[in-house]
């Protein structure tokens, strides 16, 4: 499928290394394995998951996978991959799936090093700090409020920016909504939203930006859950831990806030098995963190576009997620595709509908477009592969990948008055004819 072998990397020379654009796609047996530096393992000796490669040729195969609770994390021709529990993977042997390999967490990724050399990424509490002292720098232009508590009872942050409305005060604005962080161990994507936010402010005497906040209600919300992020960090260690940190009835932790929300919940891809690391929880919306970014966007009519960042994988996705039809409206469909493949063209990522790769229900971007109408996109940031840093790709990656993610979300926001417009191409932030140099967006 050409969108999967878009989306590949096989091999690359540096564990932490981002992708190679000469790379050819093939596993070069020449280069070098860099091994990651062994240090002070990361993974519990307790903890039985391990990472599992299966064949999987075709999306029916990804979706047993996902079905079986495998938490498919990386695809390429012919296989899957992902984290599963003992028995998980018993149940996707049961399907009939066949194992390539397996191993075990604590061999894989026991030997990552942190937080010293990743200082650059945001704790909870240098995150809010860092959000507090921006709403102090322009005080006209940010506000900071928390929209509901976390399962631990930690404020869950949202910077405000927009001229003329401070806090929860209603506005008529078209408003859009940066989110990040549903998935604890995906910290690259607490830090584009953050460092977006920041851009806005250092920026706004620039006319472009300027209209933006002066025409825009434009929020951020950089840490859904600051539990799980808090968690996978804990003893200065990564922790591969993905769920929020809910205690499950069976004892284990946490359940998957990106298969929680309402639409289409309980359904495929999304497991009813609370050790899973796609477990959806007990009922739709039944954690804090999604019932307070439900509260937060049915309190804004005025919200019209919607990015919720994770890790990893390049990739822009629009809804259905949770279903492998197409959405009905097929105005609002040919908007999401000029719009993802704009987005596409900025950052060299690959758009494609979510459930192209394999079907999971209950997303954030299927209930927003869904219930709200508003037009929501994944973004699965850097790096491709599990091989190029996967879930932890390093301090490096930080600038690289929020320079590459300014022009859409500058885009984005502009579109949020109209997003069908994007359909005509009328946005001053879209980027170049294809007949100029590929990705270089231009005004
Ligand atoms: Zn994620």
């Amino acid at each position: 499928m050409k969108t999967l072998a878009a989306a590949l990397v096989l091999f690359a020379g540096s564990a932490l290394a981002l992708p190679d654009p000469r790379f050819d796609g093939k596993p070069d047996a020449a280069a070098p394995v860099v091994k990651a530096k062994a240090s002070a393992a990361a993974i519990s000796e307790a903890d039985s998951r391990v990472w599992v490669e299966l064949e999987a040729p075709d999306k029916a195969a990804r979706q047993a996978a996902v079905n079986a609770g495998i938490s498919v994390e990386e695809v390429k021709p012919g296989t899957a991959a992902g984290f599963a529990t003992p028995k998980a993977l018993a149940r996707a042997k049961a399907a009939g799936l066949k194992v390539r390999t397996t191993v075990s967490l604590r061999q894989r990724f026991g030997a990552l090093d942190f937080p010293e050399k990743d200082a650059v990424y945001h704790n909870y509490k240098e995150l809010e700090s860092d959000m507090r002292s921006l709403a102090a720098r322009a005080p006209d232009l940010v506000s900071i409020f928390s929209i509901g508590k976390s399962t631990l009872g930690k404020d869950l942050w949202a910077a405000r920016l927009t001229k003329g409305a401070k806090g929860s005060q209603p506005s008529k604005k078209p408003g859009i909504v940066f989110m990040g962080t549903h998935h604890a161990r995906e910290h690259l994507s607490t830090e584009v939203p953050l460092l977006l936010a920041k851009h806005l402010v250092d920026n706004r005497a620039e006319p472009e930006i300027a209209r933006l906040l002066e025409t825009r209600d434009i929020y951020f919300i950089p840490m859904v859950n600051p539990d799980g992020a808090e968690y996978d960090i804990e003893g200065g260690k990564y922790h591969m831990h993905r769920k929020n940190m809910s205690k499950n009835a069976d004892g284990s932790t946490g359940v998957d806030l990106n298969r929680n929300y309402a639409w289409g919940w309980g359904g495929g891809g999304a497991s009813p098995d609370p050790g899973d690391d796609t477990y959806r929880g007990p009922s739709a919306f039944s954690e804090p963190e999604t019932k307070a970014v439900k509260a937060f966007v049915e309190a804004r009519p005025n919200l019209k576009t919607l990015i919720s960042y994770h890790t990893f994988s390049e990739l822009i996705l629009y809804p259905w997620g949770g279903s492998d039809a197409q959405i009905p409206d097929a105005k609002a469909l040919a908007a999401f595709r000029a719009m993802a493949g704009e987005m596409a063209k900025m950052t060299g990522y690959t758009a494609e509908q979510s459930s192209d790769l394999y079907v999971a229900t209950g997303d954030t971007c299927d209930w927003a477009y869904a219930e709200k109408g508003i037009f929501a996109f994944t973004f699965e940031l850097t790096p491709k592969s599990m091989w190029d840093g996967g879930f932890y790709p390093g301090a490096a990656a930080v600038q690289r990948v929020f320079q590459a993610n300014i022009r859409p979300a500058l885009y984005l926001i502009d579109l949020s008055d109209d997003p069908l417009r994007a359909a005509k191409g009328a946005s001053v932030f879209a980027s170049a004819p294809a007949s100029k140099s590929q990705g270089e967006a231009t005004k």
